[in-house]
C-alpha cells in the first residue's frame, strides 16, 4: 500500500498548493465557517489548514488516511450530481506518504479530540487530546522522501504565488467563509465570511480597486448571475483577475471567459483585461464536470446560451456607465 500511496501522491500532490487545495476543500467539505491557513516557506516547510467544521470521528481518523476508505462515490452516476468538492478520497492517504502529518481533530463539543501523527504513510502515534470542534492539519516537510520531487519545485515566491492565487479564487467563490492566509508570519489575506464579496474583492485586490467595481446582477430561467466586474479603466495585463464560480465551485472555461471579454469589447486597450468575480448558477445536469474532476475545465450544454446571457449582462452594466 505505500508504493501506491506514493504512485497516487504524485498524481494528486504535484507540489505545496495542491495540499493547501485539497485540506482546505475538506474543510469547506466539513461545512467550516472559518478557515486559517498558515505556511512557511512557500509550503515546502509547512502547511497548516484550521477548521471549526464537523471534525473527524475518533473511529474515522485513522480510516481517512488510508487509500479509498472514505470515498464518497457510490456509482457512476454520482459524478454527474457533485455536490461534495472531494470525492475520491485519497488526497489524505496521498499527502501523508510524502510528508509527515499531524491531524487533531474533534467532532464533540466536549473539548476532548484525537491527535493522529503519520510520518511518510506510517503511523507514528495516536492519542487523546484537548481540542475543540473541527479540525487542524499541519503538514510538514513535503517530499522529504521523494528527493526527486523535491528537485522539481520553483521558488518559494512561485510556489507562494502558487498557494495565494487558489486562496484568493477560493475566497471569492466563498464569502460566506471568514479565510486567513498567512505566510511566514505575514497576513496575506482576511476576510469576515459576512457573504459580502466586495469584502472579498477589497481584501484581494485592495480598497481602491474595490472601489472601481460595479455590481452585476441578474438572471433568466436557465442561469442566475451574481458578482462584481471592474470599470472599463481599471485593467489587469493578463486574465488572473476573473474569477468565475460556478454552482459554488471555481471553474476555467474559455467560453465564459471570452463572453466576459466580448462585453468590454472595444473599452479596453490592448491586451489588458477586466477585473471580475462572477457567481453563476445552474441546474447542475447542465454541467458535465466529470471531465476531469480533479482539473477546472468543466463542459456546459447549452454554452451558447450562457455565453450570450452572461455577455448581455454585463454589456447592459458597462452600458450605464459615464467615464
Ligand atoms: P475525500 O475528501 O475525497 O473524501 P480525503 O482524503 O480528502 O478524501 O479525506 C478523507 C476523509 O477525511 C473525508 O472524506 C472526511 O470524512 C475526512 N476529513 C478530512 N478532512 C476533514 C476536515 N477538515 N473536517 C472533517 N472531516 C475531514
Ligand atoms: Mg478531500
Amino acid at each position: 500500500e505505500h508504493v501506491a500511496n506514493q504512485i497516487a501522491a504524485g498524481e494528486v500532490i504535484e507540489r505545496p498548493s495542491s495540499i493547501v487545495k485539497e485540506l482546505v476543500e475538506n474543510s469547506l467539505d466539513a461545512g467550516s465557517t472559518r478557515i486559517d491557513v498558515t505556511v512557511e516557506e512557500g509550503g515546502l516547510q509547512l502547511i497548516r489548514v484550521t477548521d471549526n467544521g464537523s471534525g473527524i470521528a475518533t473511529e474515522d481518523c485513522e480510516a481517512a488516511f488510508f487509500r479509498h476508505a472514505t470515498s464518497k462515490i457510490e456509482s457512476g452516476k454520482d459524478l454527474f450530481h457533485i455536490r461534495t468538492l472531494g470525492f475520491r478520497g485519497e488526497a489524505l492517504p496521498s499527502i501523508a506518504a510524502v510528508s509527515k502529518v499531524e491531524c487533531v481533530s474533534a467532532a464533540e463539543t466536549g473539548g476532548l479530540g484525537r491527535k493522529l501523527i503519520i510520518e511518510g504513510g506510517s503511523i507514528k502515534a495516536f492519542q487523546e487530546t484537548a481540542a475543540s470542534r473541527g479540525t487542524d492539519m499541519t503538514v510538514r516537510e513535503l517530499f522529504y522522501n521523494t528527493p526527486a520531487r523535491l528537485k522539481y519545485m520553483k521558488t518559494i515566491q512561485t510556489e507562494l504565488g502558487h498557494i495565494s492565487d487558489y486562496m484568493y479564487r477560493l475566497a471569492m467563490a466563498h464569502p460566506h467563509v471568514a479565510f486567513s492566509v498567512k505566510h511566514n508570519g505575514n497576513l496575506l489575506l482576511q476576510t469576515l465570511g459576512n457573504g459580502d464579496l466586495l469584502q472579498v474583492m477589497a481584501a484581494v485586490y485592495g480598497t481602491s480597486t474595490a472601489k472601481a467595481l460595479l455590481p452585476v446582477q441578474g438572471e433568466n430561467a436557465d442561469y442566475t448571475l451574481k458578482g462584481y466586474v471592474s470599470r472599463p479603466d481599471v485593467t489587469r495585463s493578463n486574465r488572473q483577475g476573473m474569477t468565475i464560480v460556478m454552482n459554488g465551485r471555481t471553474i476555467r472555461n474559455y467560453a465564459v471567459s471570452g463572453a466576459v471579454m466580448s462585453a468590454y469589447h472595444t473599452l479596453l486597450p490592448i491586451n489588458r483585461y477586466p477585473i471580475a468575480a462572477l457567481h453563476i448558477g445552474m441546474d447542475p445536469s447542465l454541467v458535465d464536470v466529470n471531465v476531469h474532476p480533479a482539473k477546472l475545465e468543466v463542459r456546459f450544454s447549452k454554452e451558447q446560451e450562457l455565453v450570450r446571457f452572461i455577455e448581455d449582462q454585463i454589456r447592459s452594466i458597462l452600458r450605464g456607465q459615464v467615464l
